[in-house]
């Protein structure tokens, strides 16, 4: 016991080891490949992503204007990201928060909302 003495008057005085997550969460390193996210009011709905994507994680219906993400299909390889010329597809160094299920991500085209006196 005298022998850890030191050790236990250390921890008490030293900061914790961990972080307490998720409430305070670690920066993302330079570069980091964290998740895709799709801004769909650059969206055209071509469909171009979804037919490069190696994972099948991209479904486009291009009638009903509608994307849909598999965010644990994603192996984040970054080529939709390249492909979208319209900046739609990012890339951002956060990571996707854990899940017990596997959830789709369902973008669709904003609806216009037409002022009464224009229809
Ligand atoms: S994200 Fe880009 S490539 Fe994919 S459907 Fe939209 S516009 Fe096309
Ligand atoms: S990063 Fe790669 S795997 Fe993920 S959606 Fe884009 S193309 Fe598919």
């Amino acid at each position: 016991m005298p022998k850890m003495l030191p050790t236990v008057l250390g921890n008490l005085v030293s900061k914790p080891a961990t972080r307490p997550h998720p409430y305070r969460r670690r920066e993302a390193f330079a570069r980091a490949r964290g998740r895709i996210i799709f801004d769909v009011k650059q969206c055209v709905f071509c469909g171009a992503c979804a037919l490069r994507c190696p994972a099948s994680a991209i479904r486009v219906d291009r009638n009903e204007r509608e994307l849909v993400f598999e965010p644990f299909r994603c192996i984040i390889c970054g080529v939709c990201v390249e492909t979208c010329r319209r900046g739609c597809a990012q890339m951002i160094p956060h990571y996707h928060s854990p899940a017990y299920t596997k959830p789709e991500e369902y973008y669709r085209a904003p609806v216009e909302v037409k002022e009464e006196n224009q229809l």
